[in-house]
């Protein structure tokens, strides 16, 4: 498992982005500021629906 970019669409207000699966930091939807990943161990840990990974 390498560096990643994963699609996302926030549960709270269904706004689609593109994160990082090795999060140095919390990441939050643009739109309302929902919690989509928080760091875990290096990686991000995705709170949110994974639309796509990207690669
Ligand atoms: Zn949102």
């Amino acid at each position: 498992m390498g560096s990643k970019f994963i699609r996302v669409k926030c549960n709270d207000c269904e706004n689609e982005q593109v994160i990082f699966n090795k999060a140095s930091s919390i990441v939050k939807c643009l739109i309302c500021g929902r919690t989509l990943a928080e760091p875990r161990g290096g990686k991000a840990n995705i709170k949110t629906q994974i639309l796509e990974v990207l690669g």
